[in-house]
């Protein structure tokens, strides 16, 4: 816990060598599968072990068929916007959406959960993941 300073003392000396290193997660981030610490969630922003927690990692990097995988279930859980090939683009505008879209919160809903973004347009964009995907 940060507040407790057990965070300060893991945070300064790296790694935390007395838990067990777990799977390092793979979730489909806003462009490509990113990395998620399975322990507090977050992107752990190494594959070794995670800045926040200092949990340590086993590390399986997905496969091609896994990553091909994970983007034909993300196609599904944009909505707003349709893959042409080249980017995500905006229903109403055909802008990238990587470029016209700001976040503006996160939705939580019975079968998906994910971020809302709106694009310069005024549409909203739903970027979700699957309560049931593996990812
Ligand atoms: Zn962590
Ligand atoms: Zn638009």
């Amino acid at each position: 816990m940060w507040w407790n300073g057990e965070y300060m003392e893991i945070n300064g000396t790296g790694e935390n060598i007395e838990a067990e290193p777990i799977e390092l997660k793979w979730v489909i981030g806003y462009s490509m599968l990113e990395p998620q610490c399975p322990k507090c969630k977050e992107m752990p922003y190494s594959t070794s072990y995670c800045m926040f927690c200092g949990q340590r990692f086993i590390i399986h990097e997905p496969t091609e068929e896994e990553r091909r995988q994970a983007f034909e279930e993300k196609k599904k859980n944009i909505k707003g916007a349709t893959w042409n090939e080249k980017f995500f683009a905006c229903d109403n505008c055909g802008e990238d959406i990587e470029k016209s879209c700001s976040w503006v919160g996160h939705f939580d809903g019975v079968d998906d959960y994910g971020e809302i973004y709106v694009c310069k347009c005024g549409k909203n964009i739903h970027v979700g993941h699957s309560r049931y995907s593996k990812w």
